[in-house]
């Protein structure tokens, strides 16, 4: 019998309205796949809210979490009761949640005492959110007549010891995943899964890192042999653009993971691609919906794509930079230039997100956050210094406010002259071009423009993704 797995999101769990929602699309989807399990995040906020008592407590406070505590006990009782029918269902699974949130003050409070939160306690709190909101999605499912339990995923999901950035321990994880949930889907049950935690083989609670319920719907997804994972948020899909810059935005049908990986590189609100690595070495499709629009078909993500003709699917943009130049005529044909400038920069900790150099190797030049400039120029001028004295490097030197605007589509590979297209609309835009780069995946083309023409140059970009 086919498997869905499908993840929701915080929002998706948010209320009492949206837990309904998941309830309904849970119904519809085991109806048409025979055998589904559900990972599910935290209540939107939920996540802040224990991290704030966790640090807050570590500062010595006593009073924050308290507050807070009582905060969690309001939200979580008040989305039961709208849930569940009153009776010893609800008795029974508010008694486990109340008493998670009684582990949240016993934790928080010995955090204060001690005056300090180790990683490990850090998660033990923040994996509190996710156990509540399993247990009241499952008792929801019931209420409505689905079999289903909730599950931690402590029980099976093992992972390395890097609390609050735990990776799964792969051969561990697919068995103990298999072991425990197969049986029950045999049984017609649907399992509701914690998303964002694990534990070490040992048995202490880490998590995957913010955001990770994505993550473990592809861990579990990828364990389970999984016939597709659903990925339920609260937007219809992939975006050929942000709609706040372009109005005529559409949500890409089908996306290669290898699109996918660009955008999110290149700044756009998907699903990181280490998040999604368990499916994509499975080759298993990846589906974004929403579930506050279920009958939308979302964006299908897949290994890949039949070209369609259609070779920019998306256009990205990323603020905030600066273009750093390391530029001299003495760097003509001396190895090791490049490497030392990138050596320098990695000392500073900056982050390179785009690289160029023209084939006169006169200069190199990169994008790095502006944020980080002072420690980028400050690293190169130390690492370079020996060439700056000897004149073979003449100078180091940032612009400042630029943005990388990236044009994805893994169709650029085949179609000739889609570079051409680019840099035509950019010029019937008026738009300066101030430096390219083609990764070597061609599958993405990145522009640095100026600051200020950013929004057009993405709008004008976004014209070519028409008919798609
Ligand atoms: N609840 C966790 C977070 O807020 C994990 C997730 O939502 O994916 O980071
Ligand atoms: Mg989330």
């Amino acid at each position: 019998m086919p498997l869905l797995v499908m993840k929701f999101g915080g929002t998706s769990v948010g209320g009492t309205a949206a837990i309904q929602a998941v309830a309904a699309i849970t119904e519809a989807q085991r109806a048409i796949w025979g055998r589904v399990v559900l990972v599910v995040s935290a209540m939107s906020g939920v996540t802040d809210m224990l991290i704030r008592g966790a640090t807050t407590a570590a500062t010595g406070d006593q009073r924050t979490f308290r507050d807070l505590e009582h905060a969690l006990r309001e939200k979580h009782a008040t989305v039961l009761a709208g849930l569940v029918p009153d009776g010893d269902e609800r008795a029974a699974v508010g008694a486990q949640v109340m008493q998670l949130i009684d582990e949240f003050g016993v934790l928080c409070h010995s955090v204060a005492v001690l005056g300090e939160a180790s990683p490990r306690a850090h998660d033990a709190i923040s994996s509190l959110g996710e156990r509540m909101s399993a247990r009241i999605v499952a008792a929801a499912l019931r209420a409505r007549g689905i079999p289903a339990e909730a599950l931690d995923a402590t029980e099976f999901v093992v992972t390395t010891p890097h609390f609050g950035d735990a990776r799964p321990v792969q051969d561990l994880t697919r068995d103990r995943t298999r072991a425990r949930l197969l049986p029950l889907l045999d049984q017609g049950v649907v399992p509701v899964v914690t998303g964002f935690i694990g534990a070490t083989e040992s048995g202490a609670t880490t998590t995957l890192g913010r955001g990770g319920s994505d993550y473990s719907g592809a861990i579990v997804g990828a364990a389970l042999d999984a016939d597709e994972v659903a990925i339920y948020t609260d937007v219809d899909g992939v975006m050929t653009t942000d709609p706040r810059l372009a109005p005529d935005a559409r949500v890409i049908p089908v996306l290669s993971y290898s699109e996918m990986g660009e955008l999110a590189y290149f700044g756009a609100k998907v699903l990181h691609p280490r998040t999604i690595r368990p499916v994509v070495e499975r080759g298993t499709p990846l589906r974004i919906r929403n579930t506050f629009n279920p009958s939308h078909p979302g964006t299908l993500v897949v290994r890949d794509v039949e070209a369609n003709g259609q070779a920019v699917k998306a256009v990205t943009a990323i603020r905030a930079m600066s273009l750093v130049t390391v530029e001299g005529r003495g760097m003509i044909g001396v190895p090791g230039v490049a490497a030392r400038t990138f050596g320098a920069v990695a000392s500073a900790g900056a982050n390179v997100l785009m690289i160029s150099q023209a084939s006169s190797e006169q200069s190199i030049c990169f994008v790095v956050p502006s944020s980080t400039v002072p420690e980028v120029t400050h690293a190169l001028e130390q690492g370079l210094a020996a060439e700056l004295a000897r004149r073979d490097i003449d100078r180091i030197w940032a612009r400042e406010e630029v943005a990388i605007v990236t044009a994805v589509g893994a169709g650029m590979r085949d179609t000739p002259g889609v570079a051409a297209q680019v840099f035509g609309v950019l010029a019937a835009h008026h738009i300066n071009v101030i430096a390219i780069a083609q990764g070597s995946s061609e599958c993405a083309i990145s522009i640095v423009v100026a600051a200020s023409e950013c929004d057009e140059s993405v709008r004008a970009i976004h014209g070519l993704t028409a008919g798609l």
